[in-house]
């Protein structure tokens, strides 16, 4: 399999060059030649291939080229080794992805990916190092860091928009030290990502470092995120679920839809997609049948979704021909009061704890008003409730317990710097 890229769609390259390079020359991002379909005997009732050889299916395609059987196998036990549990909450199931080491889904690609780019640098003979250069609204900076703690000849620096972020999460990317370095830009995220972007096209970077993004548009972030949909799909169909399955995806970036958009179009049977945002709608709006304009971002209680112009959402459309996405996604956006009001509801009337991105999930099935007798609506909790703990004790006036992996962080001593322009970036970049 072959990635391209998306503006200039001759230009092709394999996973491993796509991964390293995060984006194509062109600033676009790649995008695989074709959509491999999953052979549909594997996925009928009937059936009793595992969760791991469907996942193994599932990605195998993509990476063949540049990975060993065993070589997969292997990075998808390290990448996969805790829980996805589905919850029952009221007449919904919640998909829980914060079961990882950081308590946020992007845990599973940064590990994914993290195991990946060890593999190339082993294979390589290195001249120069490989660094990681990563964006984050929040939770993108500790997966990253605690998915590529320790791996050798990688470093690794993560740009967050200073006091924009959480007091967890900021201490989830500053206490690991080693080949981990986490910087506070004056501006937001999109400010963040806009200087990730040009320091790719800097030509004098590129001669010193190999740079490479680990944001969640390198395909190597982006296609793990498979795992969760699959994950989904295979433990209802043991449990002999016949309902159509609608699944509620609170977007930021728009990656992990994107990923949940391809299994789909890879064989498993979605019915449809559901595209819950924060008030930052862009998307939202645009499947309501408006042009697709970014206006600035503004700052929310669900703040890893904090993105007005989201990258993947090209992934998006260039998965399906016009009108087609209309069909299978719609979106829906919600205010940080309708996010409290929906914690506490929650709360009262099921003794579930959300947070505000699966709050926002959770509304968009109810805006959706399914058909529950034919239709199973899941939502996906992305977060652990601590990790955005000071707008749930908000709603259920009441203060959170902290689990132990936080308490640990607090012992540890955080480092950080501060930066403002693409200039003081450039000179940390070229100290390596
Ligand atoms: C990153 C993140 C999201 C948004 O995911 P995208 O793939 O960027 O759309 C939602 N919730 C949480 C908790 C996140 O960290």
């Amino acid at each position: 399999m072959k990635f391209y890229s998306i503006s200039t769609p001759k230009h092709q390259v394999s996973f491993r060059t796509a991964v390293i390079e995060g984006l194509a020359p062109d600033r676009s991002l790649y995008f695989p030649k074709y959509i491999p379909k999953l052979d549909p005997s594997h996925l009928d009732n009937t059936s009793n291939r595992s969760f791991e050889d469907l996942a193994f299916d599932a990605l195998w395609p993509f990476v063949e080229a540049d990975l060993s059987r065993n070589e997969l196998v292997d990075v998808l036990e390290k990448t996969l080794h805790f829980d996805l549990p589905l919850v029952t909450v009221g007449e919904y199931l919640s998909l829980e992805l914060y079961h990882g080491p950081t308590l946020a889904f992007k845990d599973i690609g940064a590990r994914f990916m993290a195991e990946c780019l060890g593999l190339f640098n082993q294979k390589a003979q290195k001249t120069k190092k490989t660094v990681v250069l990563v964006a984050t609204s929040g939770d993108t900076g500790g997966a990253v860091a605690s998915g590529f703690l320790g791996v050798e000849n990688v470093e690794v620096v993560i740009l967050y928009p200073n006091g924009k972020i959480s007091e967890v999460q900021e201490l989830q990317m500053t206490t690991f030290h080693e080949n981990i370095r986490a910087i506070a830009v004056d501006g937001s995220f999109d400010d963040c990502q806009r200087m990730v972007k040009q320091a790719f096209v800097d030509v004098e970077l590129k001669s010193a470092i190999d740079l490479t993004s680990a944001n969640s548009i390198n395909v190597a972030r982006w296609l793990p995120q498979m795992l969760y949909y699959l994950k989904t799909f295979h433990q209802l169909r043991e449990s002999g679920e016949q309902r159509d399955i609608v699944v509620s995806v609170p977007s930021g970036n728009f990656g992990n839809l994107c990923a949940g958009l391809l299994t789909q179009q890879m064989g498993i049977p979605f019915k449809r997609f559901i595209a819950s945002t924060n008030v930052n709608d862009t998307v939202v709006r645009y499947l309501n049948g408006a042009d697709y304009i970014p206006k600035a971002t503004i700052g929310t209680l669900a703040n890893a979704m904090d993105v007005s112009d989201p990258s993947n959402f090209i992934r998006i459309q260039t998965l399906f021909r016009e009108g087609e996405l209309r069909k299978l996604l719609c979106g829906y956006s919600f205010t940080d009061s309708q996010t409290l009001e929906a914690i506490a509801y929650i709360d009262q009337h099921y003794g579930y704890c959300a947070e505000p991105h699966g709050a926002i999930a959770y509304l968009g099935l109810e805006r959706d008003q399914l058909n529950t007798e034919k239709e199973l609506g899941i939502f996906l909790e992305t977060a652990h409730p601590i990790k955005f703990a000071a707008a749930v004790e908000q709603a259920l006036n009441r203060t959170l317990e902290e689990p132990e992996s936080i308490k640990a962080l607090r012992l540890k001593t955080p480092e950080t710097e501060q930066l403002s322009t693409y200039e003081d970036l450039k000179a940390v970049l070229l100290s390596y």
